[in-house]
């Protein structure tokens, strides 16, 4: 009876997460183009897929996670930066995605100008973690998109998670921006948020044909042993078509490498955290 599969599905996911609050995921790295938003768009889809409760914070001003989940940025009544300057709660900005399945808090170029507005107030790295606390209970993962920089945005996402994934290309210096990252992350468990944890680091945009990436490959793995993902996200064109389309990858072309990648992934993160 394949259509009593999914809502009963749905039931036990309830059952088993009711009462307990979120798993918070910041999806980090200061460098920009490397896969920040393709992993926190699809992972939020993927995790979907295999029934959980999902909210994806868009904590990037260019907006692209609102876009790649099928929401409009320009006709929003309420987006993250109204929730970070305390003008609206999460409950009235929130918006579903109907392709990924999955609740996005989303933001516009607004968000950029929360810089200079959070500047004044008092614990301005903790107005994201304060504004978490009504929803928390009504997901299984929050995962926040994180800009390319280390700014009061990102110290904000940092400050509320209880770890960090970050994704990154197996390229030459992606070792060293790499420490920076792995400094940043202690600073803040040091001395803003002791939950902070490193969860792990996903090689994305693999090409196995490239002997460099095999090779800095088997260096993280060396380095940073059970913190490296298992699984690793190919180059694959479908993932970079999909955003275009509204939807996030698994959605767009679910048989793709790239998706079935992704939805790996999402059972990856389920078993290292659950
Ligand atoms: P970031 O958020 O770190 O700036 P993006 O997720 O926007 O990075 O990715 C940068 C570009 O690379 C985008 O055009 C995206 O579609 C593309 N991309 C990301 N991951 C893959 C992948 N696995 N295969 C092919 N293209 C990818
Ligand atoms: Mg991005």
């Amino acid at each position: 009876m394949p259509s009593l599969d999914a809502p009963e599905r749905k039931n036990m996911n309830t059952e088993i997460s009711r009462g307990k609050t979120a798993r918070v995921f910041c999806i980090a790295n200061q460098k920009g183009g490397v896969g920040k938003t393709t992993t926190a768009i699809n992972l939020a889809a993927g995790l979907a897929t295999h029934g959980k409760r999902v909210l994806l914070i868009d904590l990037d001003p260019q907006g692209n996670s609102t876009m790649g989940s099928g929401i409009d940025k320009s006709t929003l009544a309420h987006t993250l930066y109204g929730v970070l300057i305390g003008e609206a709660t999460i409950s009235e900005a929130r918006v579903h995605s109907v392709t990924g399945g999955y609740d996005v808090l989303p933001a516009n170029r607004e968000l950029s100008g929360a810089e200079i507005d959070l500047v004044g107030m008092e614990e301005r790295e903790l107005q994201l973690k304060h504004a978490i606390v009504s929803i928390a209970d009504q997901y299984d993962f929050i995962l926040i998109d994180c800009p390319p920089t280390l700014s009061l945005l990102t110290l904000n996402g940092l400050a509320a998670a209880h770890g960090v994934i970050i994704p990154m290309q197996c390229e030459y210096f992606a070792l060293e921006g790499l420490s920076d990252l792995v400094n940043t992350i202690k600073r803040v468990h040091r001395n803003i948020n002791p939950e902070l944890s490193l969860i792990g680091l996903l090689r994305v945009m693999f090409d196995p044909r490239v002997t460099l990436q095999q090779q800095v490959s088997a260096q993280l793995e060396a380095h940073f042993g059970e913190k490296v993902f298992k699984t690793v996200v190919p180059r694959n064109v479908r993932l970079a078509e999909a955003p275009s389309h509204g939807m996030p990858g698994v959605v767009y072309d679910k048989n793709s490498r790239g998706a079935q990648a992704y939805i790996a992934f999402g059972a990856e993160v389920i078993e290292r955290v659950t």
